[in-house]
């Protein structure tokens, strides 16, 4: 008895028939790559199944493995995130030309510049199928599509030539015609370790073949067998003969440091170096602390140094053995424009940095408590430079005024030092990490000829709160 297993082990079959046209060659694609499974002995449940949008979106649909069907152009997009989450996976994407090429040509660039262990089989029929055979950036020039009704006239993408100058490490190319030599592309290509890209010349009777008079459906794949060249003969062609021609065959096939592996060591080293390495002042961590989960939004204009005081929080409060998230945004201006720095402390493993309702807010200007004080949770904390802010929009929340920016003139003689007489204050307010964890953070972030000013000023933010 045979135990390997078969194609229709594979097979999805409730929603068949498919959608497909006669004629059209995403059903090969499809039975190639579940062959080169097959024959790899690969179970269907290490594999996961990606697509975007359009008649080759609809692949994943027939075979049994774990899918998903993304938005246009973004496949691959989805596809990093799921491979950095399950690198145990086989991850496969099935998508079209102007889907991959068009809407998601940056994706593709960049996951073949990082490496990311994925395998692209781009199923390249040079037209938007689905959505009524308009131009897509691999029909060649002149021929026609519902767009181009008098031919096309823009060069055509080379993409094998464009995910090999990116920097996919596997790159091949077969047609719908070569069905074994597709089936072999698409397995090396999977067994691969690192970004593997597939390139299926295929055929769309609907939206291209009728447009470009092929009389009859077999004439496309006819075509594609008179046009193919296996690279090993190209190789003694010169650039005449080779006129028209597609190369096919295993193009590149190299290895080199990939994408997750990199950052799964990256993410292990950072685990071990955190409090360790940031403790220049060798604090002893403080015993007992209690369980924290805060929000905290630090709010001002561009120039007052927020950014870096939020980056100085989730510092200390790494040191002190928490979980820590930073995030940023501001305006055009770099100075005098909105910004905002956001962190996240939590002694749990926080799964999205973005603070919608801080527990703790502080601000600067004017325009930022008018903005964001109506955002802080219930009974939670506002600390407001009462040198800048007259006004304080009516809230829940416990209100701290503290003339920060007047503090850091008259007794710094500077402004800059402004954000770091803040960062005292929410190293008293919010207790996440002792104030030494705090005044090493300092340290090891500012410019060496101001350290000590800057760690008086940051005592002198702690004292203000009562
Ligand atoms: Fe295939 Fe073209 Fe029909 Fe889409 S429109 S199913 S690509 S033949
Ligand atoms: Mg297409």
């Amino acid at each position: 008895m045979n135990n390997k297993p078969q194609i229709n082990d594979y097979l999805r079959t409730t929603d068949f028939p498919t959608i497909w046209c006669p004629g059209c060659g995403h059903g090969i694609i499809l039975k190639a790559t579940l062959r080169a499974i097959a024959e790899l002995e690969i179970d269907k449940d290490d594999v996961i199944a990606v697509s975007g949008i359009g008649c080759s979106a609809r692949t994943p649909a027939y075979a049994d493995f774990n899918s998903i069907q993304t938005t246009h152009g973004r496949a691959l997009a989805f596809a990093t995130g799921i491979k950095l989450q399950r690198p145990d996976k086989y991850v496969i994407l099935f998508l079209g030309d102007g889907d991959c090429t068009a809407i998601g040509g940056n994706h593709l660039i960049h996951a073949a510049r990082r490496n990311i262990d994925l395998t692209v089989i781009l199923m390249n029929n040079m037209i938007y199928g689905m959505t009524g055979g308009q131009v897509s950036p691999t029909t060649p020039i002149d021929m026609y599509s519902s767009t181009t009704p008098f031919g096309n006239i823009e060069p055509p993408f080379k993409i094998c030539d464009l995910a090999i100058a990116a920097g996919a490490t596997y790159v091949a190319k077969s047609t719908v015609y070569h069905v074994n030599d597709l089936k072999t592309a698409i397995a090396q290509g999977i067994v691969h370790k690192g970004f593997s890209v597939i390139e299926c010349l295929d055929v769309c009777p609907t939206g291209y073949g009728r447009k470009n008079k092929f009389r009859e459906t077999k004439d496309m794949y006819d075509r594609l067998r008179d046009s193919s060249v296996p690279v090993k003969k190209a190789k003694s062609l010169d650039e005449a003969a080779l006129k028209g021609k597609n190369v096919i065959g295993i193009l590149k096939n190299v290895d080199a440091p990939e994408y997750v592996e990199q950052m799964l060591a990256m993410t292990e080293a950072a685990k071990k170096k955190t409090a360790k390495d940031y403790n220049l002042l060798n604090v002893a961590p403080k015993n007992g602390d209690s369980s924290v989960d805060l929000k905290i939004r630090l709010s001002g204009s561009g120039g007052q140094g927020l950014i870096l005081a939020g980056i100085m929080l989730g510092e200390a409060a790494i040191m002190a053995g928490k979980n820590a998230v930073h995030s940023q945004s501001y305006g055009v201006e770099a100075r005098g424009g909105a910004s905002r720095s956001e962190v996240i402390v939590s002694d749990n493993e926080i799964d999205f940095p973005e603070v919608a309702t801080p527990d703790v807010l502080l601000v600067l200007t004017q325009q930022s408590c008018n903005k964001f004080v109506p955002t802080v949770k219930d009974g939670g904390i506002v600390i407001v430079d009462s040198t800048l802010v007259a006004q304080v929009p009516a809230t829940t929340a416990k209100v701290y005024r503290i003339p920060i920016t007047r503090i850091a003139v008259e007794e710094f003689e500077s402004e800059i030092v402004a954000n770091v007489i803040a960062l005292g204050a929410l190293a008293k307010i919010t207790g996440i990490a002792p104030i030494a964890m705090f005044e090493s953070v300092v340290t090891s972030r500012v410019p060496e000829n101001t350290r000590t000013k800057n760690i008086s000023a940051l005592h002198r933010g702690y004292e203000c709160v009562e």
